[in-house]
């Protein structure tokens, strides 16, 4: 009470409505004026700030309007570091990993974005199975079956009924019921907060990264700047187009750079600059070694089972098939730009 001033007597009623999505903190104000009797009711709706992913989430980031929801591991295949994006209308879940499929999630989430269509970016679409999916036109066809998600990788047969299964039961693959496409430059608009699709075709050919300005956050997806360089060997994937979005991942004006494997969250432009090179470097020493290595008449095969791509204590069934691919690859380049040449049916030496 102060002194000098009517009386008044104010009531106010905060009521939270949880689990809603988005959430409401409903207000109802009344107050009552003595000396003259007027009441004045007043009840204001206002949008509450979402809970925090981070409380769910003990290895969570929080960049302004992105939380990086660590994977196990730091995203150690086949785990990965799924973003989250928040703002005034709607969250977006980026690439949901197996550890969300493994470890659900707890908070609301109104659409799912990818970075592309394989089978480690999309388990935690199993915890949301309503939940609309948006991802490149490119890489659709993905998600309309496991035929479709097959014909991205062009495994050979003995190899791909191993995987089919491996993507069914570890992976927990299911063509999602809503599904819309996006192509380069599209802008997705949350309310105080953008996500912004640049399209980085290579890995697979809808491959994007995604730029949220507010944060200052560019999410690589599978530009995972590991030592271990580019990954262009499936159906889906092109040497040159990896190369030509390596070039314009440079341009990205970010602060933070988050990769769904290994690297996790690299922060300043200058570091990322220089893992970007680093990470493409690995084409270029490849191609060196090749032709050191056919300094000699060589065969593709020979190619293969010499190794360029995977260390020799590395035995997955999927080793020889990489090997033969990148063999297939490099040397269809570099004949074609005339740093080989053709000796015989099946053997090429360096010029
Ligand atoms: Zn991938």
């Amino acid at each position: 009470m102060i002194p000098g001033r009517p009386l008044r007597w104010m009531v106010t009623h905060v009521i939270t409505i949880t689990g809603q999505n988005p959430a409401y903190r409903l207000t109802h104000r009344h107050e009552i004026d003595p000396p003259n009797l007027h009441t004045k009711c007043q009840v204001n709706l206002v949008t509450m700030q979402w809970r925090s992913a981070a409380e769910d989430w003990t290895e969570a980031l929080e960049l302004g309007p992105v939380t990086v929801l660590t994977g196990q591991d730091r995203g150690k295949y086949p785990h990965g570091n799924s973003i989250l994006v928040t703002g005034k209308n709607e969250r977006i879940l980026v690439d949901p990993s197996l550890t969300i499929a493994e470890r659900g999630i707890s908070f609301d989430v109104d659409r799912i974005l990818l970075s592309h269509v394989h089978e480690d970016h999309i388990p935690g679409m199993s915890r949301l199975p309503e939940t609309p999916v948006l991802c490149h036109e490119e890489d659709a066809v993905g998600l309309t079956s496991l035929d479709g998600l097959m014909s991205m990788y062009g495994l050979p047969k003995e190899i791909e009924e191993q995987f089919r299964k491996e993507v069914l039961e570890d992976f927990s693959y299911a063509p999602p019921t809503q599904v819309s496409t996006f192509t380069d430059g599209a802008t997705i608009d949350l309310g105080e907060a953008n996500i912004e699709v640049i399209h980085t075709p290579g890995h697979t050919r809808g491959h994007c990264a995604f730029l949220i300005p507010e944060a200052r956050v560019a999410y690589l997806g599978d530009i995972e700047l590991s030592g271990f360089g580019p990954y262009y060997f499936d159906a889906w994937s092109s040497l040159e187009s990896f190369e030509k979005s390596l070039h314009l991942c440079e341009q990205i004006d970010a602060d933070h750079f988050v990769t769904f494997h290994h690297k996790w969250v690299v922060s300043g432009k200058d570091q990322f600059v220089s893992m970007l090179r680093d990470f493409g470097n690995v084409i270029t020493e490849r191609e060196l070694a090749m032709l050191a290595f056919m300094s000699e008449p060589k065969s593709i095969e020979e190619c293969a089972l010499h190794r360029f791509v995977y260390r020799p204590s590395v035995n997955t069934n999927f080793v020889h098939h990489v090997e033969t691919r990148s063999a297939q690859i490099h040397i269809d380049r570099m004949f074609k730009d005339g740093r080989l040449a053709q000796v015989t049916e099946n053997s090429f030496q360096a010029i």
